[in-house]
């Protein structure tokens, strides 16, 4: 018997699970649907007059294996760049002016950024009582229990809003950083199971003969993310569907093995054996709302921030000092026009032209979604004078491009572990129906890429008994 699969959505969780699938069900019939008019939905890359400009991630991290490996897969070796060293140069923008971020214990003992008193609360992080309350807990209580009011204020802040372009005290810290509630759990402290951990490695990587290196590092592609979008393309078996909107789902037969119609726009449709989801949740809730209300209703319940891209790009004679980092972060409880600018050309060659340099200013997020309406010149303005403050750039840029997200990252809010359990239970009463994408187990690359190995995986094992 033929497997009919139906992939909706061909950003980068879609891409990985249909070629993820491929390995593992190679008679597998795929067809993959996506509603625009190219592959790579928030992960593409824009080259225009010689800049490269990310619309959305603009790179990686090697802290979990899925998304180099992936690349390494699909043939990427020789396109696979690192950031540069400048990278470590992180600044936050409080007071009006741009402060480093500690790079290690000695500069942290240095920092302006926390008082003595911020400091020594911090580093009593290792000694403080576990919780021993079950429920969830915001990121920003959590930060303050464990840390402090400074570093939640400052640290805390300026993490979520890098990652999340979220507000700490709404985003559950379980579901955002699963990995700081592991280590409280397990050794009783943060510091203490970074320490563990970081020992853990290095042992292993002894004990295989390899040198141990921090994983930390940030990739990207030579030719920008678009390269893996496009490298992952190449290698499906069937090109994606593009311009075609999935609308509704039902199902018919019997309830352990039910056939799947997906249905379009124009109301006609074809038949599949498995579907899985991967467009962004209120897509998800809208094609499931016929099927099953409840269900729909706990994926439509899952919120996005709106965030708007406005890259820069200057002549290099034009900054008052070289780009010489990774950028900065103002954190969004200053409530700033600018939630943060990272310094692109810094970071990964090529870029800009030479005697360039390219910036992206992130705006809007959580607290600040109206920023996102704002038109161009009233943007473009705004950006400007954050970065006249910031970094003392007078000249006008000789490029930008604008980029709106309406519905830019999922907000894993408190409550999100508890809905996603309730999604599982009501995903049991359909089987074949598999729902992914950044909504649900986090929302950097590396999630998607890894829970597309998942899905596939769990896809392959649904389909186990009929080859059997
Ligand atoms: C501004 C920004 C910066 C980011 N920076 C980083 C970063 O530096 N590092 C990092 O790791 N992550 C970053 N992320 C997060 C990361 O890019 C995303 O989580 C990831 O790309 C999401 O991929 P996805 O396939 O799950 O969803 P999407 O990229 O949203 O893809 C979903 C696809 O489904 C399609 N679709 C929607 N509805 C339908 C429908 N009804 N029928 C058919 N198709 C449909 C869409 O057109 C789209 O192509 C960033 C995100 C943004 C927005």
């Amino acid at each position: 018997m033929v497997k009919r699969i139906a992939v909706v959505g061909a950003g980068i969780s879609g891409l990985s699970v249909a070629f993820r699938l491929q390995e593992k069900l190679p008679d597998a019939d795929i067809t993959i649907v996506e509603q625009a008019s190219r592959p790579g939905g928030t992960a593409w890359t824009l080259r225009e007059a010689g800049f490269q400009v990310e619309i959305g991630p603009n790179g990686f991290l090697d802290t979990k294996e899925s998304t180099l490996q992936l690349s390494r897969q699909v043939g990427l070796e020789k396109e696979l760049i690192q950031g540069s060293e400048a990278r470590k140069n992180r600044y936050l923008f409080l007071g009006d002016h741009l402060r480093a971020l500690p790079s290690g214990f000695c500069s942290f003992l240095w920092t302006g950024l926390l008082s003595f008193r911020g400091k020594f609360s911090l580093l009593w992080e290792r000694f403080r009582a576990q919780r021993t309350e079950t429920g969830d807990e915001s990121i920003d209580a959590f930060a303050r229990r464990r840390a402090g009011d400074e570093a939640a204020d400052v640290f805390a802040d300026a993490l979520v809003t890098g990652i999340y372009a979220g507000d700490p005290k709404l985003l559950s810290l379980p579901a955002c950083f699963p990995k700081l509630a592991d280590m409280e759990r397990e050794y009783g402290s943060v510091i203490k199971g970074f320490f563990a951990e970081a020992r853990k490695r290095k042992e292993e990587a002894e004990a295989k003969g390899e040198v141990y290196e921090r994983s930390d590092r940030i990739w990207s592609f030579s030719g920008g993310m678009r390269t893996l979008v496009e490298a992952l393309m190449a290698r499906l078996t069937r090109p994606p569907q593009f311009g075609v909107a999935i609308r509704g789902l039902s199902k018919s037969g019997g309830p352990s093995r039910p056939v799947w119609r997906v249905h379009t726009d124009g109301n006609d449709g074809w038949d599949a054996d498995a579907v899985v989801l991967t467009c962004p949740a209120h897509q998800q809730a809208t094609i499931l709302a016929e099927l099953d209300g409840e269900l729909a209703q706990s994926v439509g319940a899952i919120v996005y921030n709106r965030v708007v891209v406005v890259a820069l790009g200057f002549r290099k004679s034009d900054l008052p000092a070289p780009l010489d980092g990774f950028g900065y972060i103002a954190p969004q409880n200053t409530r700033r026009d600018v939630l943060g600018v990272q310094w692109c050309s810094s970071v990964y060659q090529g870029r800009a032209p030479d005697d360039c340099v390219l910036v992206r200013a992130m705006a809007g997020g959580w607290n600040r979604p109206e920023i996102v309406d704002w038109d161009d010149d009233r943007l473009l303005t705004a950006v400007r004078a954050e970065l006249r403050l910031a970094m003392g750039i007078e000249s006008p840029p000789i490029f930008h491009k604008i980029i709106r997200w309406d519905r830019a990252i999922p907000q894993y809010q408190i409550g999100h572990l508890d809905r996603l359990s309730g999604i599982d239970a009501r995903l049991a009463t359909h089987p074949g129906l598999y729902l992914g994408g950044n909504a649900y187990r986090g929302v950097a690359l590396n999630d998607c890429t890894e829970q597309g190995e998942l899905l596939a995986a769990r896809i392959g094992r649904f389909f186990a008994p009929l080859a059997a």
